[in-house]
C-alpha cells in the first residue's frame, strides 16, 4: 500500500490526504477508532471523556499516547461528521 498508513487498531489503510482529519499520525489511530473509543467504558479507554480528562494531571498532560487528540475531542475540535457520525 504505497503512500498509505495502517491504523494500529483496526489495520485499515489511510491515504496521506486524510492525515489530521481521518487519521492521526501522532498515534497511528484513525478517526473511526477514536469515535469507538469515546463510547467505550473508561476502564478500557478513557479517551475523549470530559470527566476523565484532567489537563493538569501527569497522565493527560504527558503520559497518555492520545493526549493531543483527546484534548481536541474534549474541546470539540474533532469533526466526527466527516465519517458520518
Ligand atoms: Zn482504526
Amino acid at each position: 500500500m504505497k503512500d498509505q498508513l495502517p491504523c494500529v487498531i483496526c489495520n485499515v489503510y489511510y491515504p496521506m490526504t486524510v492525515i489530521g482529519t481521518e487519521f492521526f499520525i501522532s498515534t497511528g489511530v484513525c478517526l473511526r477508532c477514536y469515535a469507538m473509543g469515546v463510547e467505550l467504558p473508561s476502564e478500557i479507554w478513557c479517551f475523549g471523556k470530559p470527566k476523565m480528562y484532567v489537563p493538569a494531571s501527569d497522565a493527560c498532560k504527558r503520559l497518555c499516547p492520545d493526549r493531543v487528540v483527546c484534548r481536541r475531542v474534549v474541546q470539540g475540535n474533532v469533526d466526527f461528521g466527516i465519517i458520518g457520525l
